[in-house]
């Protein structure tokens, strides 16, 4: 089993802790950049950015994320972690950055008031057996690519789940809805980057 840690500054960790015990790896709380050399791969959580961003400097862990990211480790965020492993944030607030690693531009609270919140079925490439349940809060959508980048779901017209090489981004939250698919693949990749 890899051990997979969960950045543990603020969000939905529970769930993404129970989602890769039931994908089948080993999951760990990460809060200090100690934690972080003792896992295989991490997930960035859902929750805010900002607030995440913040600590994440305040903890020290700014820069061995992104050095770990560049070395490889392989990255999954869901939401406000897709946000954070985006290169550019179109509409950053003051002092938000992020760890970086995929290269595209995210708008976070994409899809308005009207639809603050809001399920729907998303096809996904490379997770079978029919679409995901796409929970989506607040969620951001990625107004912009690289060519290094793939799209693995859309929707309205937006890419909601992005991977490049070993890193994986999704606008909602699978962790939320007892498919462990999405974390399932994530654990194959952090499988095969091992
Ligand atoms: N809107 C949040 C942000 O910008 C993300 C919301 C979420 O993670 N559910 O960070």
């Amino acid at each position: 089993e890899p051990t997979i840690g969960v950045l543990a500054l603020q969000g939905d960790v529970r769930e993404h802790l129970a989602a890769l015990a039931a994908a089948g790896a080993r999951p760990l709380q990460v809060r200090r950049p100690q934690e972080l050399e003792d896992v295989a791969g991490l997930v960035v959580p859902g929750g805010e950015s900002t607030t995440i961003s913040k600590l994440a400097t305040a903890f020290g862990l700014m820069a061995p994320l992104r050095e770990r990211v560049a070395g490889g480790m392989p990255a999954y965020g869901s939401c406000a972690g897709m946000i954070m492993l985006a290169d550019k944030i179109l509409d950053p607030r003051s002092g938000q950055e992020t760890v970086g690693g995929i290269d595209m531009i995210v708008r976070r609270n994409a899809f308005g008031r009207q639809n603050e919140s809001f399920e729907a079925a998303v096809e996904m490439a490379g997770v079978d057996g029919g679409p995901v349940e796409g929970v989506f809060i607040r969620a951001p959508w990625v107004e912009s690519t690289g060519a290094a980048t793939r799209t693995l779901a859309s929707y309205e017209g937006h890419p909601v789940a992005v991977r490049q090489g070993h890193l994986l981004a999704t606008a909602f939250h699978p962790e939320l809805t007892g498919d462990h698919r999405v974390h399932a693949l994530f654990t194959r990749m952090v499988r095969a980057a091992a």
